[in-house]
C-alpha cells in the first residue's frame, strides 16, 4: 500500500485493488490526478472532501488511515 499524508490522517491506496473506474478522478479531480506524480495531491482539498471521496471508491483500493 502507498500512503499519502493529509493533516492527521493518511490516504491509503492499494494499486492491485484499483479497477481504474476513475470515480475518484471524476469526483475530486483537484486531488486524484492519474496522469501526475504523485497522483494523489492531498493538499488541494479539505480533509472532509477527501474522506467523502475515498468512501465512494468502488473497489476498496482507497482507504483512510487514522
Ligand atoms: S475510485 Fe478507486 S478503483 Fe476507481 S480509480 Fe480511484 S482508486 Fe481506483
Amino acid at each position: 500500500m502507498k500512503t499519502y499524508p493529509k493533516e492527521d490522517i493518511k490516504i491509503g491506496w492499494e494499486s492491485e485493488k484499483c479497477i481504474h473506474a476513475a470515480f475518484c478522478a471524476k469526483g475530486l479531480p483537484k486531488v486524484f490526478k492519474p496522469r501526475d506524480r504523485p497522483w494523489i495531491q492531498a493538499e488541494n482539498a479539505t480533509k472532509q472532501e477527501i474522506i467523502d471521496q475515498v468512501a465512494k471508491c468502488p473497489s476498496g483500493a482507497l482507504s483512510i488511515i487514522h
